[in-house]
């Protein structure tokens, strides 16, 4: 496996790119806190566009320092005026204990991987308000910042504001 289909592709696309010296902030004020899961696509569900929003992306969405540091950036710098935190539904980090993730790398690499910490989610609309928390009392994220948490369902597209 090599990554020629990826860059060919990636001559087609800079073939009409009509992104040259756009800037980086986020045109639509929106910065996404999101899961890596290939079924999101944090664009699209909310109707936004490349240069509209800031994301970040880790495994089960999670508000993590370095989130944070995103976020602080992306509100003081880059425009961002409303935050999502979406997690989603059939969650991987949300429907395995640590241990059955532990397993299922372990058994996949064939290697141990008891030390591996994947920060798995027990309740998620817990980890949710205390991930919205962490925002939200940030001391430099501005209040003036709006703070929303959404489940987002994978099988019908729907947000759902938790929080
Ligand atoms: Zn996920």
């Amino acid at each position: 496996m090599s990554f020629d289909d990826l860059v060919a592709a990636n001559r087609e696309f800079a073939a009409d790119f009509d992104l040259s010296g756009f800037d980086g902030v986020a045109h639509a004020g929106v910065a996404i806190v999101t899961c890596m899961d290939s079924r999101i696509d944090p664009l699209r569900m909310l109707g936004l566009k490349a240069g509209d929003a800031k994301i970040f992306r880790n495994p089960g969405g999670r508000v993590t320092p370095e989130a944070l540091e995103a976020l602080v950036l992306g509100a003081h710098l880059l425009n961002v005026e409303r935050i999502l935190v979406v997690p989603h539904t059939r969650c991987a980090v949300a429907s395995n204990s640590e241990a059955e993730l532990r397993e299922r790398v372990t058994a996949s690499a064939g290697v141990d991987a008891s030390w591996q910490p994947f920060h798995v989610v027990d309740d998620q609309d817990a980890a949710l308000r205390e991930d919205v928390q962490k925002v939200r009392s940030h001391p430099l994220i501005p209040e003036t910042v709006e703070v929303g948490g959404f489940i987002y369902d994978v099988d019908t597209g729907l947000l759902d504001q938790r929080v």
